[in-house]
């Protein structure tokens, strides 16, 4: 099997109300079952989701945590607004965000966003971001794809950040082995790969993490189109994360 990826060039700073979907496919010929990767920055800039810090009111909680972790209260302000539950205060903020996806400041970022004091949330449902950019490519093009929009996130246990999903459509989340055989025909039993991961993983390679100005990967020749999906898949199920439970009880003996 012979995959191509391929960051597309020239797409302009994003700002409130562009169509990412029609930029994308006036820079670019997409063919049937194709993976468009695209860099949540660009998708939250689309949806407006930038706040100016000087905007934020922030509670005693927020300046509490800012304090002990050196950090702005209206940042610390607008990371808790973005979440249902704090898992970590300090020394940094880790959190379940309203979407259930647990990570550090609820993905809030500052770099490549226009302007020194405003911040950007991510999308507010970013699977309904990724199924809009999706049925407007078909609307386009007349051609089906799979979208996955991805974030770059840090992770337990190892140095080093990679770029994750956050947010899928066209495309399952999870390639799922249980059942078949390996090379000694045992049958395997928990092997669930995340497929979305990885593609995310190899993605950001292309897009950076500073100036490229390369927020979108076209992936051709993987062809794991699927009508039905969703990140959530990805969540593990709360009574399950044994991680999350260390962390939340040993915030509570405190
Ligand atoms: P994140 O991983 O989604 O938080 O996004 P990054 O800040 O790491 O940016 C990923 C890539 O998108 C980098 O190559 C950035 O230069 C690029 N990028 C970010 N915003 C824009 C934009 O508005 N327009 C363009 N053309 N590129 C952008
Ligand atoms: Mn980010
Ligand atoms: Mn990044």
């Amino acid at each position: 099997m012979s995959v191509i990826a391929f960051a597309v060039g020239n797409i302009p700073l994003i700002k409130a109300n562009d169509d990412i979907a029609r930029i994308l496919c006036e820079k670019s010929e997409l063919k049937r079952h194709d993976i468009v990767v695209i860099s949540s920055t660009i998708v939250s800039k689309s949806e407006g989701r930038i706040i100016p810090l000087g905007t934020v009111k922030s509670t005693e909680m927020a300046k509490t945590i800012a304090d002990k972790n050196k950090n702005d209260p209206r940042f610390v302000q607008a990371v808790l607004d973005e979440s249902e539950e704090v898992l970590l205060e300090s020394p940094f903020l880790l959190v379940r965000t309203k979407t259930g996806s647990i990570c550090v400041n609820a993905g809030i970022d500052h770099s490549n966003v226009e302007g020194s004091d405003n911040i950007l949330l991510l999308p507010e449902d970013p699977d309904a971001s990724a199924l809009k950019i999706k049925d407007s490519i078909f609307k386009y093009t007349g051609k089906k794809v799979s979208v996955v929009i991805t974030d770059t996130n840090g992770r337990a246990f190892r140095m080093g950040q990679t770029g994750a999903a956050i947010g899928i459509a066209g495309i399952r989340a999870t390639r799922d082995w249980r059942g078949t055989e390996d090379l000694f025909g045992r049958v395997l039993e928990v092997k669930n790969e995340a497929v979305v991961d990885e593609i995310a993983g190899f993605a950001n390679i292309l897009m950076g993490e500073g100036n490229g100005g390369t927020p979108i990967v076209i992936i051709h020749g993987l062809n794991l189109y699927h009508e039905s999906c969703g990140i959530k898949e990805l969540y593990r199920p709360e009574d399950e994360d044994v991680i999350r439970r260390v962390l939340i009880n040993k915030k509570y003996e405190k």
